[in-house]
């Protein structure tokens, strides 16, 4: 692979991984859609299982196309390899797997994706891991909660759906003092806008669903590590648990990250007017973005990132009701889960994904009643504010 160190995000997501095919001259990478290699002779294999020679020997091991996806986000990300996997949650469980055994103390976010958190809180428990979870915004509190046992702490920033930012520098340092990981999931802020590698953190993880990929057609996944150290105990989680990607897979991600550093830039662009025009709005209480000033962190979130990204969440007047008259309004944006596509995608957690949770339940977590969050994406950011005009009307 060509070094990549010197050259911009931008250069990087649409040139790493993307050569040539040697074989054709293809411009586009081929899809070597094979689940198995074949060896010139017995020697040849021998040295393939041995790591003693280069190539490929079974796909969920390593595949020609799945290789140059892992070799553009491992350079986007600045890391020394990479792991793709067949979703975000197939990366979150390779990862753990790897680095974990009974007896280990994991201290994580509270607001962590919730497979995330609840793969450590009941399943790993299952196997003797025992965890905290604390906002790790709060640099006492994430202190507090180390133990002598904890081996990894992990953590999203911004996270979701507060868009609370932590110092994943101090948190490194504070891991590290504790003989402990840092994972940074880096799905929200993309490769575009933070490198947590560069800041100390040992594990980067990405549901490549969202933005790496970014058109809403694909789930995926990858791991990237910081220390070769970390490459045996990752690797070998990622071949025997099997939630590796399928070739075709990713190159459709391949096809999506090109155009990521743009996409990223354009959706942020236009979330900055979009929260400004929240923000001054009378049907809303507050806005929680990177972007604006009334973000508690938002000088960190300047000092960490290189944009405040195009997540938002927002509490809209008139609660449950409130919430539920302005999504079913809007015409343009999509009403759905997910985020990080090129299209606007909407939620409200209370009438939709968090409705089975009792009301108290709910809002003690955070999720309030008229919480709303916003993806935004590439649209004319004119014809957004107007789908958002029109829709709160009826609020
Ligand atoms: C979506 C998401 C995941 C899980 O990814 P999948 O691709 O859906 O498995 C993990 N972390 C974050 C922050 C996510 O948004």
């Amino acid at each position: 692979m060509r070094n990549f160190k010197d050259l911009d995000p931008r250069t990087i997501a649409i040139h790493a991984g993307q050569h040539p095919d040697p074989a054709s001259g293809a411009c586009s990478a081929p899809i070597i859609q094979a689940s198995t290699f074949a060896f010139d002779n017995c020697a040849q294999g021998a040295a393939r299982f041995a790591g003693e020679a280069e190539g490929f020997i079974y796909t969920r091991m390593g595949n020609p196309t799945i290789a140059r996806l892992e070799d553009a986000v491992c350079a986007l990300e600045g890391g020394v390899g990479a792991l793709s996997t067949a979703s975000g949650m197939g990366a979150v469980s390779t990862a753990l797997f790897g680095l974990l055994k009974a007896g280990d103390h994991v201290v994580g976010h509270e607001s962590l994706y919730g497979p995330s958190r609840m793969i450590v809180e009941r399943d790993f428990a299952r196997f003797g891991v025992t965890s905290t979870f604390i906002d790790t915004t709060d640099l006492a509190a994430a202190a507090a909660a180390m133990q002598p046992n904890t081996r990894v702490v992990m953590l999203e920033s911004p996270a979701n759906p507060t868009m609370g930012i932590s110092d994943i520098k101090a948190l490194a340092e504070l891991a590290h003092a504790h003989d402990a990981l840092l994972l940074v999931d880096n799905t929200f802020a993309t490769p575009i806008n933070q490198n947590p590698l560069a800041m100390g953190a040992d594990v980067v993880i990405h549901s490549m669903t969202k933005f790496i990929n970014g058109h809403t057609d694909v789930v995926a996944g990858m791991i990237v590590f910081g220390d070769e150290a970390l490459r045996a105990p990752l690797t070998r989680a990622h071949h025997y648990l099997g939630a590796n990607m399928d070739p075709h897979q990713a190159w459709l991600v391949l096809r999506g990250i090109k155009t990521l550093a743009m996409r990223v830039k354009e959706a942020e662009a236009n979330a900055m007017q979009i929260a400004a025009y929240l923000e001054d709005h009378p049907k809303v209480k507050w806005v929680r973005y990177p972007g604006l000033e009334s973000h508690p962190q938002y000088a960190l979130g300047r000092a960490q990132q290189r944009g405040p990204g195009s997540l938002m969440s927002f509490e809209v007047e008139g609660g449950l009701e409130g919430g539920r008259q302005l999504l079913d309004h809007l015409e343009l944006m999509t009403l759905a889960v997910s985020l990080g596509g090129i299209e606007t995608l909407i939620q409200h957690p209370g009438s939709m994904t968090h409705a089975a949770i009792p009301a108290d339940e709910r809002v003690a977590a955070g999720i309030t009643d008229g919480l709303v969050r916003l993806s935004v994406g590439c649209e004319a950011v004119a014809d957004l504010i107007a789908d958002l005009e029109r829709a709160f009307k009826h609020v």
